[in-house]
């Protein structure tokens, strides 16, 4: 029998995890353990880091795991890295489930740059009322540009302040949609929006309501990632786990009869 492990924490992994259990799948979700209140699951869940690449092919192996799915968010790079690692030890079959990145449709005003160093680089002009639409892992980079008044959507209350002298925190979980993109960017004279380039409709509203408003956009690039297989869909997700042999790795040291 199949056992699949998805590597979760967006919305599709939440969708594909739904899909595994409407068939009847043996599957587990697992998440970083970063959302305080992750959404209920369908599936039985496991929370926390393996230990890197070889805590991951460690987990594949006690765990008889015949399928990995890495449904990590884009920016999720090292987990992702660490997938791969682990899938070319092991044998275990590896697939991404990842939405396209976004692109600028006419009437968009965006800079694109590579990282989030070269974002921070970025606001090096005059005082700004920034929405820093980035999640709460890289408020702290944003401190080299105190002058700014941040606005900071994040999914759960600070635990402790942002270390930005002049900020708004606006706690909300997406999808969000244009109509309150709008409203949130009207009514915190928001002058320029800074995104990571997720991908997926989840999160395009604030970029909608940027295009709708005239207003720029500072997009920070995906990180790059090792070559892997790729589907944005979950029917394609149900579709390879069809059509590919499971493979469960040998316990370690079964192979040398230990
Ligand atoms: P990351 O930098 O690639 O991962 C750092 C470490 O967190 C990994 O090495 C791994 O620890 C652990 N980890 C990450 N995802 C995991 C998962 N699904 N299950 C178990 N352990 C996991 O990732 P990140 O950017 O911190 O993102 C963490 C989680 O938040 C991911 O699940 C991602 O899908 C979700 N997320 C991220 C973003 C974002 O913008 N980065 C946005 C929305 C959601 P070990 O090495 O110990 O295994």
């Amino acid at each position: 029998m199949r056992h699949v492990l998805v590597l979760g924490g967006t919305l599709e992994a939440s969708a594909l995890a739904q899909a595994l259990a409407d068939r009847g799948e043996r599957a587990v979700l697992s998440y970083a353990g970063r959302v305080a209140r992750p959404r209920a699951q369908p599936v039985p869940v496991r929370v926390g880091g393996f230990g890197g690449a070889a805590g991951l092919a460690r987990h594949l192996r006690d765990h008889a795991v015949t399928h990995l799915v890495d449904a990590t968010h884009p920016f999720a790079a090292r987990m992702s890295a660490n997938a791969v690692a682990a899938c070319a030890e092991t044998g275990v079959p590896l697939l991404a489930l990842t939405r396209p990145a976004w692109r600028p449709d006419a009437g968009d005003d965006w800079t694109t740059v590579p990282d989030m160093d070269a974002a921070v680089a970025a606001l090096d002009g005059p005082p700004r009322h920034v929405l820093l639409a980035l999640g709460r892992m890289h408020l702290a980079e944003f401190a080299a540009r105190p002058r700014h008044h941040y606005v900071l959507r994040l999914i759960d209350p600070p635990e402790a302040p942002p270390p930005l002298p002049r900020h708004t925190v606006v706690v909300a979980r997406g999808p969000f949609d244009v109509a309150g993109d709008t409203a949130l960017l009207r009514a915190h004279r928001i002058d320029l929006v800074v995104c990571k380039n997720a991908g997926g409709s989840g999160a395009d509203a604030k970029l909608r309501a940027a295009r709708d408003l005239g207003l720029p956009v500072l997009m920070v690039a995906r990180p790059p990632l090792p070559a892997r297989r790729e589907v944005a869909r979950v029917a394609d997700a149900l579709r390879w786990l069809d059509d590919t042999p499971p493979h469960a790795p040998a316990p370690r040291g079964a192979e040398r009869g230990v």
